[in-house]
């Protein structure tokens, strides 16, 4: 069965990490990405939004943050498919990368 190149190529299209365009919101910091070409993802704070499918096609939101951002590439483990799965059964496991805040200590709670 592994022997057969059909399969060799299924295994590999499986196995092969998904390069997706991402974008990081300057104000709440989360990284999304499109899963699908009509799903359209927004960070937690609503400030950015990308649609379009992996290859990032289109970004909309508050202009201002819009101009700050720059997209990057990110090696998925998912398959294209998944990722769609993934939005159209609406199960959003996907395409929404929630970094965690750093904790930042004000002068007056540094102890001497
Ligand atoms: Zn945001």
């Amino acid at each position: 069965m592994a022997d057969d190149p059909k399969d060799e190529a299924e295994v590999e299209r499986l196995t092969k990490p998904t390069l997706v365009n991402c974008l990081q919101c300057p104000l709440c910091c989360d990284i999304l990405f499109s899963r699908s070409q009509h799903d359209m993802r927004f960070c937690s704070c609503g400030a950015l939004a990308v649609d379009g499918g992996p290859a990032l096609e289109k970004i909309s939101g508050d202009v201002t943050v819009v101009r700050m951002v720059k997209s990057f590439a990110l090696f998925l483990p998912q398959t294209p498919r998944e990722l769609h799965t993934d939005y159209a059964l609406r199960r959003d496991a996907y395409g929404l990368i929630k970094l965690p805040r750093l904790k930042t200590r004000t002068k007056s709670k540094i102890k001497r």
